[in-house]
Order: structure tokens, then C-alpha cells, then sequence
């Protein structure tokens, strides 16, 4: 070892996730950089780990990362733990990689746990092709929206627990009632999946860490044969999943090239005859 980044998975959540290599190489480095150097050390007590930590987060970045690099160039090796999962996704990591990159150090991902991949494996959603979007930005977060909503790949979100209610109303506005998955504490013991659509599906009390997964654009065409019934099946589907009746026929219209009027009238209908 020599003159190398290692870009080291940890566990979110279930130390059992902690890969044989990770401990080795973590053993292995001369220094470790960290986002929290408290919550690492109990990672590297908990595997007897003893090499040294320095602290490394998104605020002394830019100073501190030089410094990785200064010693990686001198022939150190180190490893960048974050706070859990994988780094460089959604974390500081990404930056020491880009300095490392233009320095021309050997970069040596070691794989692991990584929230928004066992959000979307279990969300029962498309897996074939998705867009990782991460944090939303706090500036032009409606534009973000906006910029995502003819993206035809399920979305994958990052979200704090205390804003989680806010986004999915915002998701909802832009996107309507797409089916959504909330992956919620991964790999921990009350580790959760919440599906349903958005606009029908609120958080009381958030708590814990959340990813948020929701379907792509619809680009099926309508449905060209089908019968009354097959209308008032989908419909009668989006309301037992809690979707508002306007976004219900909305929705139902669109899937069978109708207008909302002549699904209303068909809802009607139904009525009717019961
Ligand atoms: N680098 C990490 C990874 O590989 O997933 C992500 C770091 S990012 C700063 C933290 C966000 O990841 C949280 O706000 C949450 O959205 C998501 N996250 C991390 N651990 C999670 C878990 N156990 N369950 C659900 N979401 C989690």
C-alpha cells in the first residue's frame, strides 16, 4: 500500500454490512479520513481498528483535502470513510476524489451498503434504468422539480426526516400521483417500506433516515381495447390507494386516451346502478 485512495463502504445501519476487504484495507492504511471521527471511531472500535482518524467533512474540505493529497503524494495510503453507506454519493467524498483524480492517484473503490440501491432493488419499481437525484437543492428546488418530470427512469431520492412531509407534497404538485416508495431506516431494526402514490401518503411524526422512490413519466400509450369496466377498475384502484377523485379521473382519463368528463360519467354510471 502506497500512494492510494480507498474508497471505503461502510454499513448504514447493520454493522453485519461491514465487508471483509473494508476492515482489512481500513487495518491496512496509514490514516483514515472521516466525516465524523466520533461516529467512525466506534466503527473501527467495534472491528479493532486502530489506525489513525482525521476529520474530513464538507466544511474544512477544501483545506483539509489538500492535505490528504500532500501526504497520498508523499507515499501515505488512506482510506475515506463517511458517515455510513458508500462515498462520494451524496457526501464530501466525491470532492477528495476529484483532487485525488487531478493528482494522479490510484483510486480504489471498495464496495458496500448504499442507501438509495437497496431503496430502489426493494421498491417493486423499474430497476432497468433510474435517476439518482439525491438532495434536493434548497435554492431552485421547484426548477430541480420541474427539470425531472418528463424523466422517464424512477426517481431516487434523499430527504431529512424533518422536511420528508414537505417534499412529497412538492413531488405530488409536480408529478401527481405517481406510485412512490418511502425505504425508511435500511438495514436497521425498524426498517420499513411505505408505498403508496404520492398525494396519498403522509408521515406522521418522520423519524429516521428516509429514501424516497418514485416511478418515472408514463410514456405507455393509451389503452386502445378495453371495456367500461376495465375504466372503473383503474379508478376504483387509484382511490382504495387514498389518490384524490379529480387525480383519480385525471389519471384514469389519460390512461385510456378519455377525457376526465367521460370518466366522471362513467363513475356516474356505476353509482347508478348500484
Ligand atoms: N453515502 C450514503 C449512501 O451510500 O447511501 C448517503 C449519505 S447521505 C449524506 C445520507 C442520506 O442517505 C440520508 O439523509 C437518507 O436519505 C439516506 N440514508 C442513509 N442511510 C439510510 C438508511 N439506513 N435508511 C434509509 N435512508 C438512508
Amino acid at each position: 500500500m502506497g500512494s492510494e485512495l480507498y474508497l471505503c463502504a461502510t454499513p448504514i445501519g447493520n454493522l453485519d454490512d461491514m465487508t471483509f476487504r473494508a476492515v482489512q484495507i481500513l487495518k491496512g492504511v496509514d490514516f483514515i479520513a472521516a466525516e465524523d471521527t466520533r461516529h467512525t471511531r466506534k466503527l473501527l472500535t467495534h472491528f479493532d481498528i486502530h489506525t489513525p482518524l482525521i476529520h474530513y467533512d464538507e466544511n474544512n474540505k477544501s483545506a483539509v483535502g489538500k492535505k490528504i493529497i500532500e501526504r497520498l503524494l508523499n507515499g501515505e495510503s488512506a482510506a475515506c470513510v463517511t458517515d455510513a453507506g458508500t462515498p462520494a454519493i451524496s457526501d464530501p467524498g466525491a470532492d477528495l476524489v476529484r483532487l485525488a483524480v487531478d493528482a494522479n492517484i490510484k483510486i480504489i473503490p471498495i464496495p458496500g451498503a448504499c442507501a438509495a440501491i437497496n431503496a430502489l432493488i426493494a421498491s417493486g419499481l423499474d430497476t432497468n434504468q433510474f435517476t439518482f437525484v439525491g438532495f434536493l437543492p434548497n435554492k431552485n428546488f421547484a426548477d430541480r422539480l420541474k427539470a425531472l418530470k418528463d424523466c422517464r427512469e424512477t426517481l431516487i431520492f434523499y430527504e431529512a426526516p424533518h422536511r420528508l412531509n414537505k417534499t412529497l407534497e412538492k413531488l405530488f404538485e409536480t408529478f401527481g400521483a405517481r406510485r412512490v416508495v418511502l425505504a425508511r431506516e435500511l438495514t436497521k431494526i425498524h426498517e420499513e417500506f411505505i408505498r403508496g402514490r404520492l398525494g396519498s401518503i403522509v408521515v406522521d411524526d418522520p423519524r429516521g433516515e428516509f429514501v424516497i422512490v418514485v416511478e418515472g413519466a408514463d410514456d405507455e400509450p393509451p389503452v386502445k381495447d378495453f371495456i367500461d369496466s376495465d375504466v372503473l377498475t383503474i379508478y376504483n384502484r387509484l382511490i382504495k390507494d387514498g389518490v384524490e377523485r379529480r387525480e383519480a379521473m385525471r389519471l384514469t382519463a389519460k390512461q385510456f386516451g378519455l377525457s376526465r368528463r367521460e370518466v366522471y360519467q362513467l363513475t356516474l354510471k356505476e353509482f347508478e346502478s348500484q
